[in-house]
C-alpha cells in the first residue's frame, strides 16, 4: 500500500523520511533497497510526472505564448504545481528590505519537490571544495574529503544519469569509466563561444546535466549500485529501461514523461516503492520532530492538510530532507525543556551560516549569429557547455581580491519561439514595424546569447534564518525570519564576472545593451535568488561549533539525521543538488549499517 493516509499508515516504521525532494528521495530509495521500511511525510499534493507533464503543448496553446508571469515566473507550463517564490498562507520574513540585505526563498509545494523542475546541472565538489579553510583561512573545513564522497557521486551518477566529461581540470573532478553518459552536441553558439574564450584561455567543456543522452546501462550498472542485493539489482535494472533517452526537442522545465531527465518523481520513486518497502503519505506538513524519555527521537508531528488535523508518526530514526530552510525551521520549532532553543541546537549553530550561490548575468548579441537558417535547436534545454573555474593560483596568489571561484553557464541557440522571442528588441532595430518587423526577428532569432555566473559565497554571521516572534502560518506553524548579508569576497566576485562576460562577449564580435555593471553591489543577484539555498544545520568536526557530525547525524539526538543542504559547511560554485544526493546516500548507508548492529 504505497500511498497511504494518517489512518491507514503503519504503527510504527525503520525510518521516517520528510520531504520527497533530492534529498528525501536519495534517503528513501537507498534505505527502501536495502530493506529498511520507510515513511515518507511530503507537504505538497501527489504528483506524477508521467501524466501531468504538458510536454509537447507548444507555447501558442498557452496564455501569453507561454511566457512567465508573477505567478509562473519560469513560464506558464513549468511543472511547479503547487508552491514557488509564493506559497499561499505560508509567508516568511525579512529582516531588511533593501536589496542588500534581503533573502528570496523558493519552495516546491509537491511530491518530488523541486526535482520536478530544477536545471538539472550536476557538478561533484574538487577536493579544495571540501577544505577551503585550509587553503585561504575563510570559512570552514568539512569534516570529510572528496575521497570519502567520490564512491557516491559515482553511484549517484550512475543511477540519475549524468551526461558530461572527463578533462582532467583543476579541482573539476573526472568520473570514472561507466558513471557519465556521453556528452551531446554542441550548439553554432557554444562552438563560437569555445573557440572565442579559449583565444582568452578560458575553458570550455561539456555541462554535466541528469540528462539521458542514451539508455542507462541497466545490464552492468545495477550490480555496481547494490552489490550482492540481486532484489534492489533487480527493481533497479527494470527502472533504468523503463527511461527512454532524451528527444532533444522539449522543454526539461517542464518535467520528462518518458523519464530521460532526473526528478525525484521518476527516478528515485518508483524503484523503492517497487520494493514494497515504502508508504509515502502526501499533504502532510510536519512541524515537530518529537522526543521520547531516551531522548531520543520518537517520530514527528504533522498537520493533514486535506483535514487540518495534526498527526503523529513513530519510527526508529527520523530523517530531515525537507529542503535546508525547512529542515532547520523544524527543527527550531522542536523546543522542550532538553532543547529550548530548538532540537539538537546545543551549539547553538541551528540556523546559522546560511548560503546561496553568488549570481550575476549578461545577456548580450553577437552579429555573427544572425540570419541563421531556422532549425530546431532546443537541445538539452541548457548547459551543453560551461566553463569551470580556472584562475585557481592567481586567486590563492592574492591577485584576485576575492577568495572564491565561479564557473560560467552559457546559453544561446534557438529554441522554440513565443512571445518573448522579439520582445525588446528595439535597442537593435530602433524600432520597426509590420515587414520590416518580420524581417528583424528573422535576423536577430538565434543571435542572443546569456551569460550566467555561479559563484561561491563564504558563510558569514550575518546570513542567518530564526524563528520570526510572532508571525505563524496558516497551519499555526511558527515561520523563518531571514538575515542576509553578502561581505566584499562576494561582490568582487560579481564585479569580475561581469568584466569577464563582457570580454568574451566582445572576442565573440558581440555586445551588450547596457555595458558590464562594475560595482559588485548593483551586479550580485539577491541572496536565495539562485536558488542554491544551503547551510544552516553545518556539520563539522566539533560538536560546539556544528550541528552534525560528518554521517548528517546531529551530535545532540542520536537517531535524527539531516540529508539536505542544512548541512553544507561551505557552498563551492557546483551547484548543489548532486552532492546533496552524494550526501543522503552516503548517510543512508551508515544508517542501514548502525541499524544492522542495532545501534539506531
Ligand atoms: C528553477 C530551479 C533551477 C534549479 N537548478 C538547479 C541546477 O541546475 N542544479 C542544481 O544542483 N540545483 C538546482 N536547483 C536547486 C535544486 O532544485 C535543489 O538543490 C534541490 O531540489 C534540493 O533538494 P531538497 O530535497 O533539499 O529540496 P526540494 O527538492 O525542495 O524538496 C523538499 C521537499 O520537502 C517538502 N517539504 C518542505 N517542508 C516540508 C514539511 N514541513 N513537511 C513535509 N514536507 C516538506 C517540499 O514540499 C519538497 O517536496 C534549482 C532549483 C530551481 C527551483
Ligand atoms: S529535452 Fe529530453 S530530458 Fe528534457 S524534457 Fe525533453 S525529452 Fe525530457
Amino acid at each position: 500500500m504505497p500511498f497511504v493516509t494518517p489512518t491507514s499508515q503503519r504503527s510504527s516504521y525503520d525510518v521516517i523520511v520528510v520531504g520527497s525532494g533530492a534529498a528525501g528521495g536519495q534517503s528513501a530509495y537507498t534505505l527502501c533497497m536495502d530493506g529498511a521500511k520507510v515513511l515518507m511525510l511530503e507537504a505538497g499534493r501527489k504528483y506524477t510526472p508521467e501524466s501531468e507533464t504538458p510536454m509537447f503543448q507548444t507555447p501558442d496553446q498557452a496564455p501569453l505564448g507561454g511566457v512567465g508571469t508573477p505567478q509562473k515566473p519560469f513560464g506558464f507550463y513549468d511543472a511547479t504545481v503547487d508552491g514557488g517564490w509564493e506559497v499561499p498562507g505560508e509567508p516568511y520574513v525579512c529582516a531588511s528590505e533593501a536589496d542588500a540585505g534581503r533573502f528570496e526563498w523558493w519552495r516546491a509545494r509537491m511530491l518530488g519537490g523541486r526535482t520536478n523542475h530544477w536545471g538539472r546541472i550536476s557538478l561533484r565538489n574538487g577536493p579544495y571544495d571540501f577544505k577551503p579553510r585550509s587553503r585561504d583561512g575563510l570559512g570552514f573545513d568539512w569534516p570529510i574529503d572528496y575521497p570519502d564522497l567520490a564512491p557516491y557521486y559515482d553511484k549517484v551518477e550512475m543511477l540519475i544519469g549524468v551526461y558530461g566529461s572527463n578533462e582532467g581540470l583543476e579541482n573539476t573532478p573526472d568520473s570514472p569509466p561507466g558513471c557519465l553518459l556521453p556528452p551531446p552536441k554542441p550548439l553554432v553558439s557554444d562552438l563560437l563561444f569555445a573557440q572565442r574564450a579559449g583565444r582568452l584561455g578560458i575553458p570550455v567543456i561539456p555541462g554535466h546535466r541528469a540528462v539521458l543522452t542514451r539508455a542507462l546501462d541497466f545490464r552492468r550498472s545495477p550490480r555496481r549500485l547494490h552489490p550482492g542485493n540481486a532484489v534492489a539489482q533487480r527493481l533497479v535494472a527494470e527502472a533504468m529501461r523503463s527511461r527512454a533517452p532524451c528527444l532533444w526537442a522539449t522543454p526539461c522545465g517542464r518535467g520528462c514523461a518518458v523519464r530521460a531527465n532526473y526528478q525525484s518523481t521518476t527516478v528515485h520513486l518508483p524503484p523503492a516503492l517497487a520494493s514494497g518497502n515504502l508508504d509515502i503519505n502526501t499533504d502532510a506538513m510536519v512541524y515537530e520532530v518529537t522526543l521520547g524519555r531516551d531522548g531520543r527521537a520518537s517520530g514527528v508531528s504533522f498537520v493533514d492538510r486535506t483535514t487540518g488535523r495534526q498527526q503523529h508518526a513513530r519510527a526508529r530514526v527520523v530523517i530531515l530532507a525537507a529542503s535546508a530552510c525547512e529542515s532547520v525551521r523544524i527543527l527550531l520549532n522542536s523546543r522542550s525543556g532538553s532543547f529550548a532553543q530548538g532540537l539538537a541546537n546545543s551549539s547553538g549553530k541551528l540556523g546559522r551560516y546560511l548560503m546561496d550561490t553568488v549570481g550575476s548575468s549578461v545577456n548580450g548579441q553577437v552579429p555573427l549569429l544572425e540570419s541563421l537558417p531556422p532549425i530546431n535547436e532546443d537541445a538539452a534545454g541548457g548547459d551543453q557547455v560551461y566553463v569551470p573555474w580556472w584562475l585557481y593560483r592567481e586567486q590563492l596568489a592574492g591577485r584576485l581580491g576575492f577568495a572564491r571561484g565561479y564557473h560560467i553557464e552559457f546559453g544561446g541557440g534557438r529554441r522554440m519561439p513565443n512571445y518573448g522571442t522579439a520582445a525588446g528588441i528595439e535597442w537593435l532595430t530602433g524600432g520597426s514595424y509590420g515587414t520590416r518587423f518580420k524581417e528583424d526577428v528573422r535576423r536577430y532569432y538565434g543571435s542572443f546569447v546569456y551569460f550566467d555566473g555561479r559563484g561561491e559565497m563564504i558563510p558569514n554571521e550575518n546570513s542567518y534564518c530564526e524563528i520570526d516572534p510572532t508571525v505563524k502560518d496558516k497551519w499555526g506553524i511558527p515561520v523563518l525570519r531571514f538575515h542576509w548579508q553578502w561581505s566584499e569576497h562576494e561582490l568582487r566576485q560579481a564585479a569580475h564576472m561581469q568584466r569577464t562576460f563582457a570580454g568574451v562577449l566582445a572576442a565573440m564580435g558581440g555586445r551588450t545593451r547596457n555595458g558590464a555593471q562594475e560595482d559588485g553591489a548593483l551586479a550580485i543577484a539577491p541572496g536565495g535568488s539562485i536558488i542554491h539555498e544551503v547551510g544552516g544545520a553545518i556539520m563539522g568536526a566539533d560538536r560546539t561549533a556544528s550541528v552534525t557530525n560528518s554521517w548528517c547525524q546531529t551530535w545532540d539526538v542520536p537517531n535524527l539525521f539531516i540529508t539536505d543542504g542544512a548541512v553544507f559547511a561551505s557552498n563551492a560554485d557546483k551547484n548543489p543538488t548532486l552532492t546533496i544526493m552524494a550526501l543522503a546516500w552516503r548517510a543512508a548507508d551508515h544508517i542501514l549499517e548502525r541499524m544492522r548492529r542495532r545501534e539506531l
